[in-house]
């Protein structure tokens, strides 16, 4: 009996089954005897939605060796800065709307911990004053100069990206430099399978029926309407995400270079489909029966093992969270990157792996789902059956319990979060338990310390300034970039 892997399968060719491909190919670069295999269903396609990103994607694209210059030209992208999120609070006597942002910044101006500023500070300061970011995204800037090198910038960034071009760009990648084959759903025999069926879950869910971790209870979404909205050359481009929230969940504004992708992420114990469709239609300025929106269930949880048997899987087979942070394809990558790394060709050592990535695998999931709850559960919003739901009575886990408990009397900081494998960390729960203005008491400074701290601000609004002369409106830096790139690559 061959106690060696030499065929690998990976069932579904969606940006989970590609991010997968790369990611072994790479990983098992050495390894001149195995074959890997994406096979694909011509009937069924990929869900085509998946637009949004977070900063680690760059890393996974340096490591395939896909150029930024293709994935700019190629997909639609645009930058994101950040997400800007708009209405999460309730309405105060003197504005109806409020907005905040999670930059993909640090709250750590210099290194320094000036949250004790923060919250010694007057109610008109907002925590926002760490970092100069929200104010260039305001300002529409991209955040690379003209000179600045692939991957990099000024200013931390991910993409928006069309989600089918994006699969095409790393299928590409696998096939003509990776050496990645495929077929089209054969029935042939292989001796590991990665599952990547997408909500189908072929594999861990239907033929070893591992079961399903639901989380329901603590996240009450459940359905999205999603729609395309073509946009003018010349539309302002912000260099964030839009998410707004509303009386049963919230929406989604993504700005790609040609069309907007929009979608309405509801619950729907809280409101009906044709409530939600009024909805996105009174967002958009279009009338409701021109709308025609995709409708997509979602279902909440993961599976309670990631790696079974002789296969694992990833993507929407192994689970979901609703598309608030953008959590998904980061997820996915980093469980592809993390059973690459662990996998080994020899069978004898398949159960070590198994064991530990299914550890991990489960840690970070919670504390996923846990972070996306931060985000309704703090809110003062009591306008709705949804958010006195959200806020008053859904179930949480004793992490996120015990950790809202400990920053009432304490900010948070990097300890807190003592394992490697929170893909949200104390960067994120700042701007987010901040931007909602959530109650901390407020920390003793010296007056040594309170100088120290401003004068760390003041060098972050110096630093942003001289960032808003240098940095080009996002739209600019776009239209420069991609008539360079077709005057270089004219055939
Ligand atoms: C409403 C919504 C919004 C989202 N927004 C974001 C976002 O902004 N950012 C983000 O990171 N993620 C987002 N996601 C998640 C993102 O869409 C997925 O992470 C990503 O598309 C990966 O999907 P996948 O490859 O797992 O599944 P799919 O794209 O569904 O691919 C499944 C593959 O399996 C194949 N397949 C299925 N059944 C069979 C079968 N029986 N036989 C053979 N092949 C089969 C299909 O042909 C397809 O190739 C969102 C998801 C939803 C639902």
């Amino acid at each position: 009996m061959n106690m060696k892997v030499k065929k690998i399968a990976i069932i579904g060719g969606g940006t989970a089954g590609w991010l997968a491909a790369n990611h072994l190919a790479v990983e098992l670069r050495a390894e001149t005897d195995i074959s890997i295999t994406v096979i694909e269903s011509p009937e069924i396609g990929i869900i085509g939605v998946g637009e949004g990103t977070v900063p680690h994607i760059r890393k996974s694209l340096m490591k395939f060796g896909i150029a930024e210059a293709e994935l700019l030209a190629t997909c639609d992208t645009t930058f994101k800065a950040g997400i800007k999120f708009v209405d999460w609070r309730a309405p105060t006597a003197t504005s109806d709307t409020n907005f905040y942002y999670h930059p993909f910044a640090s709250p750590y101006p210099s290194g320094v911990d000036v949250t004790a500023l923060y919250l010694n500070s007057p109610a008109t300061r907002s925590f926002s004053m760490v970092t100069g970011v929200p104010a260039l995204a305001e300002a529409m800037r991209a955040p690379k100069l003209v000179s600045s090198p692939a991957y990099e910038g000024p200013v931390n960034y991910a993409y928006h990206f069309n989600a089918v071009k994006f699969g095409q760009l790393l299928a590409n990648n696998a096939k003509s430099r990776l050496g990645v084959l495929t077929k089209d759903g054969a029935a042939l025999h292989f001796d590991f399978y990665v599952d990547c069926s997408g909500f189908n879950s072929l594999i861990l869910g239907k033929i070893f029926k591992v079961p399903f971790v639901d989380k329901s209870a603590q996240i009450l979404t459940d359905t999205a309407l999603a729609v395309q909205i073509p946009t003018e050359a010349a539309a302002e481009l912000p260099p964030f995400t839009l998410a707004k929230a509303h009386a049963a969940g919230w929406l989604w504004d993504i700005p790609l270079t040609n069309r907007r992708g929009v979608g309405f992420v509801f619950s729907s114990a809280h409101m009906s489909g044709s409530s939600a469709v009024e909805g996105l239609s009174s967002y958009l300025g279009i009338d409701a029966d021109k709308l025609a929106p995709r409708k997509i269930p979602m279902r909440i949880g993961y599976r309670e093992q990631f790696w079974c048997k002789n296969a694992v899987s990833l993507g929407l087979a192994q689970g979901f969270v609703e598309p608030l942070e953008a959590t998904s394809i980061f997820v996915t990558d980093f469980a592809a990157e993390l059973f690459a790394r662990n996998f080994s060709v020899d069978k004898d050592n398949m159960s070590v792996a198994a064991n530990y990535c299914n550890k991990v695998m489960a840690y970070t999931w919670e504390r996923v789902m846990d972070f996306v709850q931060l985000h309704y559960c703090i809110s003062d919003r009591r306008d709705s059956a949804f958010w006195q739901q959200n806020t008053l009575e859904t179930k949480r886990s004793d992490v996120l319990t015990e950790r809202l408990a400990m920053w009432k009397f304490n900010p948070p900081k990097k300890s807190d979060f003592f394992s490697r494998f929170e893909l949200f960390d104390v960067d994120n729960y700042l701007f987010v338990l901040y931007g909602m203005r959530y109650q901390t008491r407020a920390k003793n400074m010296t007056a040594y310390e309170q100088q120290y701290f401003e004068r760390e601000i003041e060098k972050v609004k110096a630093t942003g300034k001289k960032l808003s002369s240098e940095l080009l409106q996002h739209r600019e830096w776009l239209n420069e970039f991609l008539a360079a790139y077709r005057q270089t690559n004219r055939t």
